[in-house]
C-alpha cells in the first residue's frame, strides 16, 4: 500500500522499509532500528538511514575522536 505523506499525521513509527524520514531524532532512529531490526540493511532504505544517523551522532558525542581539521 502506497500513501505518500499525509502532512497532517506525524505518524513516524510504523512506515514501510523503502520510506525515510526528513528529520531524524536520536528516539525515531532507535525506534527504527527496533522495528526493522530483522530487516536485511542494504534492503532497508529507512534501517539504512537510521543506522547512519546514530553512527553520525555518535561520532559528534565523542569530544575526543573529533578532529578539527
Ligand atoms: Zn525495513
Amino acid at each position: 500500500m502506497r500513501t505518500p505523506w499525509s502532512p497532517q499525521r506525524a505518524a513516524p513509527v510504523s512506515d514501510s522499509c523503502a520510506m525515510v524520514p526528513e528529520r531524524f531524532t536520536e528516539d525515531l532512529a532507535h525506534s527504527i532500528l527496533l522495528i526493522h531490526r530483522s530487516c536485511p540493511t542494504d534492503q532497508c532504505a529507512r534501517r539504512k538511514a537510521a543506522v547512519f544517523f546514530l553512527y553520525e551522532q555518535r561520532m559528534t558525542a565523542l569530544p575526543r575522536r573529533r578532529r578539527a581539521r
